[in-house]
């Protein structure tokens, strides 16, 4: 599924994030920045050491906060690693600061000069956000950023399997 939003394009897909062509991919990452399971392992294996290496050296990450590094052997040239909000029960802020790590990866990206960007769904494995409420603050923001004064030309979406494409897709069109 793919939406016109100005002059910039949002789309939705299913499939691996580490395959993607775009000039970034975003990391779920967690605030050591020193690799994990999931999103996170999978970068680190496809993009190799020297991710790893700058991640380190940057020292951490704080939740909502974004850290930016070269794609190493990935396609893309950068990766922008983020830390969502581990959920708990919707009254710790989880939600605010879910949108804040989408909204710090488009202005980091929009800094170096991004164009495309390529996001997972954030929180919504390990740190257990309910996957609807997750996609509509993740599609929101998106949606918002495209419609401010911004030169990224395009946001994807890139969901882990059908059922979770399902759910980002059915949220959009009731936010469009
Ligand atoms: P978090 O710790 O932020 O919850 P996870 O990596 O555990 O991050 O999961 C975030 C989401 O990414 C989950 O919905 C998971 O299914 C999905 N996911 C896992 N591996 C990949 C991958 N290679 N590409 C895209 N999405 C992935």
């Amino acid at each position: 599924m793919e939406i016109k939003i100005n002059k910039g394009i949002l789309s939705l897909a299913e499939g691996d994030i580490t395959k993607q062509d775009t000039d970034a991919i975003v990391n779920a990452a967690n605030k050591s920045l020193r690799g994990g399971g999931g999103v996170d392992g999978a970068i680190h294996r496809a993009g190799g050491p020297k991710i790893l290496e700058e991640c380190i050296r940057a020292g951490g990450c704080e939740t909502g906060e974004a850290v930016i590094t070269t794609g190493g052997n990935l396609k893309a040239k950068y990766v922008i690693h983020t830390v969502g909000p581990v959920y708990r029960d919707g009254l710790h802020n989880e939600s605010k600061l879910l949108e804040n790590a989408y909204k710090n990866c488009l202005k980091l990206a929009s800094s170096k000069g991004v164009k495309s960007i390529a996001f997972p769904s954030i929180s919504t494995g390990a740190y257990r956000y309910p996957l609807e409420e997750a996609a509509e603050i993740a599609l929101n923001t998106a949606i918002t950023y495209l419609k401010g004064q911004t030169d990224i030309e395009l946001i994807r979406f890139v969901l882990f399997g059908q059922k979770a494409l399902e759910v980002y897709e059915k949220v959009l069109k009731r936010l469009i």
